[in-house]
């Protein structure tokens, strides 16, 4: 398998291509954005953490029977993924509200949600990602009502599989964005990453955010508080 030319350069990971039109190469940079990319850091090690984070959580989903594009590990900061055709809809799960649920409906931040929620936006950042729903999707052709009903039934699997697997490292999914798309034969695949960038994740003891709330709310030791997680997971590092 050989590397080729970059194909997109996002906010926190590269997409290159490979000799093999069915496969893409995902470089996992240090670059930490906030607030539709309004601020980017560098943060020392969250490529390489999130690289093997994501390789360790795309196949826990994989073997619970959640189709992912993750093939394997390539290094420190690179994994190779199946191409999809990216549908530009952010999947979010709730289980307890923080975030832009707070805000939008003025609730208590961790109050429990039951049962969880199922919301969509739009992956725009010049429009700031906007809250969606299904209607819309349909009506301007980013996804048809089949791939939405896959989208979601993936989306609450990922929420009952994820939900145990740290609730047994002491931590409470709180809330998590996935990324799907349409691989060549047609099936919906779990795209993107699954990092502590795009979930909540709450220590059950003290109430501690481990995950990129740390650097949104500027409450240091972002990258410590990632490989400490990791680290109750028991992904290598
Ligand atoms: P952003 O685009 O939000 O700045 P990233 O820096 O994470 O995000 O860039 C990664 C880009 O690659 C995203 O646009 C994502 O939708 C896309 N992508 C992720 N996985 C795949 C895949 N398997 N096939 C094609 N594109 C992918
Ligand atoms: N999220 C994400 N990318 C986005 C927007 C949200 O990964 O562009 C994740 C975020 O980390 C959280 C969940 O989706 O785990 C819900 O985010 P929310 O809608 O509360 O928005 P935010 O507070 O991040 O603006």
């Amino acid at each position: 398998m050989e590397k080729r030319e970059e194909l997109y350069r996002g906010k926190a990971k590269s997409v290159f291509k490979t000799d093999d039109a069915d496969r893409l190469i995902l470089l996992f940079r240090n670059d930490t954005s906030a607030f539709d990319g309004k601020r980017i850091e560098q943060l020392d090690r969250k490529g390489m953490v999130n690289n093997k984070f994501n390789a360790f959580i795309m196949q826990k989903l994989e073997a619970a029977g959640v189709p992912t594009q993750f093939d394997k590990l390539l290094g420190d900061n690179e994994c190779l993924v199946k191409k999809l055709d990216m549908i530009p809809v952010e999947c979010v799960v709730r289980n307890y509200a923080a975030g832009s649920l707070v805000k939008r409906l003025g609730v208590e931040e961790g109050l429990k949600l039951n049962p969880y929620t199922f919301e969509l936006f739009l992956k725009d950042d010049a429009k700031g990602d906007p809250f969606i729903n299904e209607s819309h999707v349909v009506a301007f052709g980013w996804g048809t009502a089949e791939q939405l009903v896959r989208m979601k039934e993936l989306s609450l699997k990922v929420n009952e599989v994820l939900s145990k697997l740290f609730d047994d490292a002491g931590l409470l999914l709180v809330d998590f964005k996935l990324e799907f798309g349409v691989f060549s034969d047609g099936s919906i695949v779990l795209g993107d990453e699954f990092s502590p960038d795009g979930c909540r994740l709450w220590d059950k003891a003290t109430g501690k955010k481990m995950d990129k709330d740390r650097f949104r709310q500027g409450l240091g030791d972002v990258i410590e508080a990632y490989e400490e997680v990791a680290n109750r997971l028991g992904v290598p590092l």
